[in-house]
């Protein structure tokens, strides 16, 4: 029987496990075998999005761990997010909408805005798959479209389950890839307060103010790419290809080593001991065991201090290294 994944209580009111399974480019015809097998080996949260196109197959895993009495519904936590064409208030309802009916759990314990930038809306049936931010062939990034965020976030609002809204069927919200002036300016209309920032974070890039500024006000904070560079080899990613990978470093190899633990371990631990969220994704069972154990052991304050002082602010998914750039992390 594996161990209970610790939580983090959201502004919601709801709990977080503090390890997910990430599904970014797992594969659709093994997603469902994948997200099943990671429950069974006590996965309970699973990080998922409208772009990562397997919400569905991610879905049917789940279901059948649940008709295998392996979980209940409510002892998992499932997270999809907004894609950026779907920003105005009536395409971010019917985005939710396909997405829960295509997770087919019911409802969704947390959608996110996936990115604070709004494209030119595209009809859901012309969407041109796998190329999100640009036209089939790449050489074209959809125009900007304009929707203000105050528009898309009272759009999620909307979709929140509560007493006056009993058919809402989103039981948190949040935002993903947001810097503090705008989460300091939607902290000024929200009437729904953001339970989750969702951000990369990693040893190259570790955004100490980004992460204080949720964390004081309230709004949990999910790493995304822990493991840096790896993440974006696999996409041909010029710098990512170039960088030292952090599991080769001496200060993670060192500290690895006198834990006993894996540096994968370590990174992952070096989040959660700081309560942030980690959601690693990966195809291998060994490897998703070992990512769920990551917080059987405590790293010192040194530790910590000497991983965070590996940072260059090397960010690797930035949507300014694309045909048109889109600067949004400046
Ligand atoms: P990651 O840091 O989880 O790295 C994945 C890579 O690490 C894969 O190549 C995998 O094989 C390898 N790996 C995993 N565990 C390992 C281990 N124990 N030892 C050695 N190698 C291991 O990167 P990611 O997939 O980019 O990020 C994780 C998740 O974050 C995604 O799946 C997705 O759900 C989410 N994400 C969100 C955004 C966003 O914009 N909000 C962007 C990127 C990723």
């Amino acid at each position: 029987m594996a161990t209970k994944t610790p939580t983090v209580k959201l502004a919601s009111g709801f709990e977080m496990p503090i390890v997910g399974f990430g599904i970014w480019k797992v594969p659709r015809d093994v997603c469902a075998d994948q997200v099943y097998n990671a429950i069974k080996l006590g996965y309970r949260h699973i990080d998922g999005a409208w772009d990562y196109t397997n919400s569905a197959e991610a879905g049917q895993g789940v279901r059948r761990a649940i008709e295998e009495g392996i979980v209940k519904r409510e002892d998992m936590f499932i997270t999809s997010k907004l894609w950026n064409n779907y920003h105005a208030r009536e395409h971010a309802h019917e985005m939710a909408k396909l997405e829960n009916e295509a997770w087919g759990l019911g409802y969704l314990d947390l959608f996110l805005i996936h990115f604070p930038i709004s494209l030119e809306f595209i009809p859901f049936d012309k969407m041109r798959y796998p190329c999100f931010w640009s036209d089939k062939e790449q050489t074209k990034v959809t125009p900007l479209s304009k929707v203000p965020i105050s528009e898309t976030w009272n759009a999620l609002e909307d979709l929140v389950q509560t007493k006056e809204n009993p058919n809402g069927f989103v039981k948190s919200i949040g935002i993903s890839n947001f810097h503090t002036q705008l989460i300091y300016d939607l902290l000024s209309y929200a009437k729904i307060h953001p339970s989750v920032l969702q951000v990369e974070h990693h040893p190259y890039l570790t955004q100490p103010d980004l992460i204080s500024m949720a964390q004081e006000n309230n709004i949990a904070v999910t790493g995304y790419s822990t493991f840096g560079p790896l993440s974006f080899i696999e996409m041909d990613h010029a710098v990512a290809k170039e960088v030292k990978p952090l599991f080769e470093t001496d200060v993670v190899k060192s500290i690895a080593a006198k834990h006993g633990k894996t540096p994968g371990q370590v990174l992952l631990r070096w989040c959660t001991q700081r309560n942030i969220i980690v959601i690693p994704k990966s195809n291998s069972v060994d490897r998703l065991k070992q990512n769920l154990e990551c917080c059987s052991f405590d790293l010192t304050d040194d530790d910590i201090k000497q991983i965070s002082n590996l940072n260059i602010n090397l960010r690797f998914n930035n949507p300014a290294s694309l045909q048109t750039p889109i600067r949004i992390f400046t």
